[in-house]
């Protein structure tokens, strides 16, 4: 439930309002946005009697949120989340540049793509350390020795590290090593893992799953929110469709039903969502278009000898040559890069 308050409404009279919804035994999430301030009411509302709610004269209205994401939906929270992580951020009007390769392989690897992302405009540097693969007898990733070297990257140009996170054993660790945690989209049901990420601080990157709606990609934002942390930001990766020609199929539309339905940022992965390393320009300037906040995206110094999704990386160049290209759509569409 959502109690709207009327915008010249007092703190003296918000209190109120919220002090008697706590009375009810509900708890309540207290949102100060440009125009007005909404109450997001959440416990058994169900008895909650929202006539004598509407007659005080501070209250707009009251709405029963049908949805059964509450946290992470819009209704509940009008305005658009920006996630701070240190002195940057995903969302608001400049776009989030994450650029890396799938897996890090080796110290010269890591340090000379992530210096010449960086020269190029990207304001993270993602890098795989544990890696989820579908043999078990593939590159499984350096592991902590991975994320070292991300944190070496990270000394030598400054950009903030995402990498993905497997196991809820290792929250801890990735907590204090790097600075956005990624669940992939084969863990975005891996509910246990949601749950231990709700108690943590840290930004988590939410991929959507290899076959979910966007519901369920919304409840698993919800699982990290309800627990208590609110930086989320949802990453469309492409999902299954009946289409081989495309490693997946992306989902742009997903785009605006995100932005409609939740006020988390959105980024989107045209690498993983394609397969092809020739799809990720045009995907990536499509993704702008439809009000995407930023993207994910593989680059590799040696695509053909890369460890992990040689085929979808981009060079440093092209990485380049993409963000120039993508200065224009980003204009266009009333954003920055
Ligand atoms: C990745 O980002 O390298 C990855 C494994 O992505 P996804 O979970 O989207 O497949
Ligand atoms: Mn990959």
């Amino acid at each position: 439930m959502i109690v709207i308050m009327k915008p010249q409404a007092t703190q003296d009279e918000v209190t109120q309002i919220v002090d008697e919804l706590k009375g009810m035994g509900l708890s309540v999430q207290t949102n100060t946005g440009v125009e007005c301030t909404v109450l997001g009411v959440l416990g058994n509302t169900v008895d909650a009697d929202t006539s004598a709610l509407e007659l005080h004269p501070s209250v707009d209205r009251v709405m029963r949120v049908s949805e059964p994401f509450k946290k992470a939906n819009r209704k509940f929270h009008p305005d658009d989340t920006v996630v701070k992580i240190g002195n940057t951020a995903i969302g608001g009007r400049k776009l989030s540049l994450i650029a890396g390769p799938c897996s890090v392989e080796s110290e010269e690897q890591i340090i000379d793509i992530a210096e010449r992302v960086k020269a190029s405009g990207a304001t993270f540097l993602r890098g795989g350390a544990f890696k989820p693969r579908t043999s078990p007898y593939a590159f499984q990733g350096m592991q902590f020795e991975g994320l070292e070297l991300l944190q070496e990257a990270k000394r030598k140009t400054g950009l903030p590290i995402v990498s993905e996170l497997m196991s809820p054993k290792h929250v801890e660790f990735f907590e204090y090593a790097v600075d956005v945690i990624q669940v992939g989209a084969r863990n975005m049901q891996n509910f246990d893992l949601l749950k231990e990420l709700g108690r943590s601080k840290k930004p988590i990157l939410l991929k959507r799953g290899l076959a979910s709606t966007i519901e369920e990609w919304l409840m698993s934002a919800e699982y990290i929110m309800a627990g208590g942390n609110e930086n989320v930001i949802l990453c469309e990766r492409g999902i299954r469709t009946f289409e081989q020609y495309t490693r997946n199929t992306l989902d742009l539309s997903a785009i605006p039903a995100i932005k409609k339905m939740s006020h988390l940022p959105i980024v989107v992965d045209p690498s993983h969502a394609t397969g092809m390393h020739w799809m990720v320009l045009p995907m990536a300037m499509a993704a702008i278009a439809a009000g995407a906040d930023g993207l994910m995206i593989e680059v590799h110094n040696d695509p053909k000898n890369a460890k992990c999704d040689g085929p979808q990386s981009i060079t440093p160049d092209a990485f380049c040559d993409l963000v120039n290209k993508l200065r224009q759509t980003a204009e266009v569409v009333g954003r920055e890069v």
